[in-house]
């Protein structure tokens, strides 16, 4: 076997179709993109951002794009467009993306707020692996990837409700693969560090708050959402057949300081 077609065996997802949550920009468009160049075809949500240059994309690498919108902040009807997508398409990577983030002093951070990243974050994320990973069960294989963050090992500030959301994520992460590894059904995390995207363009436009990120991350950079595309391959493929309830953070080394 050359090295090439080694390479492309252990990390392709040529025949895959992966639903991807919130691929419209940062972090989840550089996901469907690459899973995309490795060979799946991809299902996305969206709620407010169009998934027109998304589509366009996936189709230059020659795959197919579906789009369905969905509201997770609303996650009983959520479930029922859910329900929808499981019956158009078979999934074999989920990668649970879509994430929101409201930043609030703890002492009055208002139940909308807590509501609202709470049932993006966590409840429409455990529902939707719920039921994907039912499908997943009765083919006895699978491959789940969710969005985890720097806030699932560390509190963050004036982001109560996305740290508690996002060490949700991480529990839940466990408690799936747990459940499920011996199904052939991997479940995993990754933890992007500081990446320039929507997400956190308040924290980049305050000079003080972005130089003493930007002090602390060992690679001397914020992160690019490209940069995660690598860990969101290897997650979605045999490559990583015997890793199960892993978080793995893609954070430049902020972690390691
Ligand atoms: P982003 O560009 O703001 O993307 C967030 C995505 O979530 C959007 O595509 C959005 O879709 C979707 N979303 C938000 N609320 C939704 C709702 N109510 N219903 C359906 N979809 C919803 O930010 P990002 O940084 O790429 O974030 C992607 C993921 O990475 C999130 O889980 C985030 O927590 C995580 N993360 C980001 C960083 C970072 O530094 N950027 C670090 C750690 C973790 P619509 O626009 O269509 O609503």
């Amino acid at each position: 076997m050359t090295t090439t077609s080694y390479i492309a065996t252990l990390f392709s997802l040529e025949g895959k179709t992966a639903l991807v949550t919130g691929p419209g920009t940062g972090i989840g468009q550089s996901i469907a993109v690459a899973l995309a160049r490795s060979g799946a075809d991809i299902v996305g949500t969206y709620h407010h951002t169009p998934l027109d240059d998304t589509k366009t994309l996936v189709e230059q690498a020659g795959r197919s794009f579906y789009a369905y919108e969905v509201d997770f902040a609303d996650p009983k009807s959520a479930q029922r467009d859910v329900d929808s997508i499981l019956e158009a398409h078979a999934i074999d990577i989920l990668v649970n993306n879509a994430g929101t983030i409201r930043r609030e002093k703890a002492a009055h951070y208002s139940e909308e707020n807590w509501y609202d990243v709470m049932n993006v974050n966590m409840n429409s994320l455990f529902f939707l692996t719920q039921k994907v990973g039912q499908k997943m069960l009765e083919k006895g294989r699978g491959k789940i990837v969710n969005i985890a963050s720097l806030l699932s090992f560390q509190g963050g500030v004036f982001v109560p409700a996305y740290t508690a959301s996002k060490h949700a994520v991480a529990g839940l992460t466990k408690a799936f693969a747990n459940e499920w590894a011996h199904q052939h059904i991997q479940v995993n995390a990754i933890a992007p560090g500081y990446i320039a995207t929507n997400n956190t363009q308040a924290i980049r436009n305050d000079v003080n708050r972005n130089e003493e990120i930007l002090k602390r991350i060992p690679a001397g950079r914020w992160g690019k959402p490209d940069d995660l595309a690598g860990a969101a391959i290897f997650l979605s493929s045999p490559a990583s057949d015997y890793m199960n309830g892993h978080i793995l953070a893609v954070d430049g080394g902020w972690l390691a300081r």
